[in-house]
């Protein structure tokens, strides 16, 4: 009698038999196929693992499958593999990690096929003039349609905030017709291209032939400068794989999937590009991802978890800015998609490309070993200029808010010129706390080891760690008096005071509270490439993935925030934004100065990083971490433990650093450190801990997570904490 196994998204780390539904042919079941079954007392779906013979589980107690979803597996045995050794690696449940691989649809049961949405798109001869001036909404929802030539769903429109009620207004003035989706293969294209490649300099030219010459798998790290035209070596490698039929795959970090970078592709190729954004409807997604399955999307631009899109001719992956932290996922199934890149690559047999100007301290020492193949461009593209870097001492200079009084005059300097500037503060709201000037009180979080940030506008008292928010008091909570006072400078505050230094110039602020609504940060960008002097004021969410051209000033209000971070990756990570906010400035024809202020002028790995620049900074801190056995010196993974009670996460990972001690089959080699209460132990309510593990040998190491998960699993204990682990973190939180 076959038995189904199944891989089912729940958070036990096993798969399910079931009895084959009935009249089921199961001889021509395939494994990664879906099968719909009963599951405590819900339906799920669950992903065919194998057909077996024999099952440990009593008669009486095995349930019937209800249907078999898919006649073929909807994921191609590349990637069911990827997800199945992901699963493994990541130490997470198979059947979750295999149901994140699908579109939501499809993890829901829905067929395997288009969705055949109904779409909008203008007329062609639609003429935005026969609207009137009093049909604003109307005007908008045209020029929204005709930016989709190729039609936009509903849930699209409502999504950039159309109105779709006015559809009906436009169909009747027949300015707009809806009609049904069915991508087409597109014919074979002898021009591919929309617009001619630049001519590439030597180094960019060494790298397009290393990355189209390769055979099979090969991993390289492209490491330029900003500016120095890693995008065009992307883009003419693309052109190499797409003149060969080809398909290529681009990961791009949360934050950089700008419409400014998806832009570039398609102004470049003649090809259907698909961009697989965080906007897109279930609908539009699982077209989206049969596109690609099916060949007819050549071009796919995603984040992280488009690393499981398949593709019917594989040709290239690149991943851009690779060091971003954002490709790793934080919760859940803790997989690493740059690290998943290379091994797809592997098991596709085509090359991957790690593009930053800036690599992670782990990729630089995979080329320094001669796992990655390493390329590098050291010069500006065209005749643009390095940025001029000056550090500005701090530790005489009072601030008005956040600003130094020679900074001051610099920024009006460049106003004066006619040029932009940029200046970058990763705290927003008005100031990172409010204290009481009589007892010292501080507006702490009462659910988090943290303040509450200060915002004025609206005002309030918000938690950047658990969300929660109150109002502002009149007076001290500890002592009654009414003497309270911000403390230190926020974007909110900061840009207060550039609006009263230089009333007549445009001060434009970005961050999280005013890109918030749609289209929000695309209305910034438009005001800003008109060109005319602004002011820039905002948090990281100005350093990657735009480009603006008209900006000859870059500061740096709290360069060394990050310096003396608990986490020892605290310095790496301070480098690479600063290097990427720099490289906001002096793109085109005007060159760019850096200034930063900082209390640590005479610090040396600032100081190497401003004179010497980023491989000088990253060597030596790669050469730290080897001679202190931290990675990438040495694998690593972290078990983390959250409860309601002080102390009960940490008794818990004391428990398991117990059985560790214990397991008779404990490899050789494994260091404990810990457990140890988390560096912010309180948030949102809950007491947290954790434990990490280190070794150098990989396979000791997951033989012992291995081993101590099953342990844990089956401990009725550990159901009163919530606990998870996390293999190569990238936080130590
Ligand atoms: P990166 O991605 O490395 O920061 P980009 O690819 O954005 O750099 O290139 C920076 C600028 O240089 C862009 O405006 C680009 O068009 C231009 N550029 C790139 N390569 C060349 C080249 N070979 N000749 C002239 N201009 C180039
Ligand atoms: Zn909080
Ligand atoms: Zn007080």
């Amino acid at each position: 009698m076959p038995y189904l196994r199944l891989a089912i998204p729940s958070p036990l780390r096993r798969l399910f038999d079931y009895l084959p539904p009935q009249g089921c042919e199961t001889a021509i079941l395939q494994p990664g196929v879906r099968i719909k079954v009963p599951f405590g007392r819900r339906e799920v779906t669950g992903v065919l693992m194998e057909v077996v013979d024999t099952t440990e589980v009593p008669l009486n107690k095995l349930k019937a499958a209800i249907a078999v979803i898919d006649t073929t597996p909807p994921l191609p045995a590349t990637v069911l593999k990827l997800a199945r050794w992901a699963a493994n690696y990541y130490q997470h449940p198979l059947g979750d990690a295999l149901s994140q691989a699908l579109p939501v649809l499809l993890r829901k049961g829905a067929p395997c096929e288009y969705t055949h949405q109904h779409l909008w798109r203008a007329m062609p001869d639609a003429d935005i003039a026969q609207l009137g001036k009093t049909a604003a909404r109307q005007r908008e929802l045209l020029l929204l349609l005709l930016e989709h030539p190729n039609g936009i769903s509903e849930g699209a429109i409502r999504a950039e905030g159309g109105q779709t009620a006015l559809l009906k207004k436009l169909l009747d003035k027949g300015l707009a017709e809806s009609f049904i989706h069915t991508p087409n293969h597109t014919e074979h294209n002898d021009q591919p291209l929309h617009e001619a490649p630049l001519t590439l300099n030597a180094e960019q030219r060494h790298a397009v032939q290393q990355i189209t010459t390769t055979q099979g798998f090969q991993t390289f790290l492209l490491q330029g400068v900003t500016g120095s035209g890693k995008t065009e070596v992307y883009l003419q490698a693309i052109e190499h794989y797409i003149r060969q039929g080809k398909q290529a795959l681009i990961l791009v970090p949360e934050i950089g999937l700008t419409p400014q970078t998806v832009s570039r592709f398609k102004a470049r190729f003649n090809l259907p590009v698909v961009v697989l954004h965080s906007n897109l409807t279930d609908n539009q997604r699982l077209d989206a991802w049969l596109q690609a399955k099916e060949g007819i999307a050549r071009i796919i631009i995603g984040t992280r978890s488009a690393m499981f899109t398949p593709l019917r001719h594989p040709g290239v992956i690149f991943i851009d800015e690779e060091h971003d932290t954002s490709f790793k996922q934080q919760d859940g199934f803790r997989y690493n998609a740059r690290d998943l890149a290379v091994m797809r690559g592997n098991l596709e047999q085509i090359p991957v490309v790690l593009g930053t100007a800036t690599p992670a301290i782990e990729s630089l020492y995979n080329a320094q070993q001669g796992r990655y193949q390493w390329l590098k461009l050291n010069q500006r593209a065209g005749d643009a200029l390095p940025p001029q870097f000056e550090l500005l001492d701090m530790r005489q200079l009072p601030l008005q808010d956040g600003l130094s009084e020679p900074l001051i005059q610099q920024i009006k300097g460049h106003l004066q010129q006619g040029t932009q500037v940029l200046i970058f503060l990763n705290r927003r709201g008005f100031a990172p706390t409010l204290m009481c000037h009589d007892c010292g009180w501080l507006a702490d979080c009462r659910r988090c080891d943290a303040h509450m940030t200060l915002h004025r506008k609206p005002l309030h008292l918000h938690c950047h760690h658990c969300d929660s928010q109150r109002p502002v008091p009149n007076v001290c909570d500890h002592c009654g008096s009414s003497d309270l006072k911000p403390v230190g400078a926020g974007t909110e505050r900061t840009e207060e005071r550039l609006q009263a230094l230089f009333p007549d110039v445009p001060v434009i602020r970005v961050d999280r509270d005013t890109t918030q609504r749609k289209n929000a940060m695309q209305h910034i960008m438009d005001r800003v490439h008109q060109g005319h002097p602004c002011i820039l004021i905002g948090t990281q969410m100005l350093a990657k993935g735009h480009h603006f051209p008209k900006v000859t000033l870059v500061a740096i209000l709290n360069a060394d925030s990050g310096l003396f971070s608990a986490d020892f990756r605290g310095m790496e990570r301070t480098a690479q934004l600063i290097l990427q906010v720099a490289g906001r400035a002096g793109r085109a024809d005007h060159p760019g100065k850096v200034v930063m202020q900082t209390h640590h002028a005479d610090h040396p790995t600032i100081t190497s990083l401003v004179t010497e620049g980023y491989q000088a900074f990253a060597e030596q801190e790669l050469s730290q971490r080897i001679a202190a056995h931290l990675p990438p010196s040495i694998y690593c993974a972290m078990f983390r433990a959250e409860a309601n009670h002080p102390g009960q996460a940490e008794r818990f990972l004391g428990k398991l650093r117990q059985l560790m001690a214990n397991d008779i089959l404990q490899p050789q080699g494994i260091q404990w450190l810990g457990p140890l209460p988390s560096p912010m132990e309180k948030r949102a309510g809950q007491y947290r801990a954790q434990l990490v593990l280190q070794s150098h040998d990989r396979k000791a190491l997951h033989q012992q997570l291995n081993s101590i998960i099953h342990q844990v699993e089956s401990d009725t204990e550990a159901r009163k904490v919530r606990w998870s682990i996390d293999v190569d973190p990238v936080d130590m939180f």
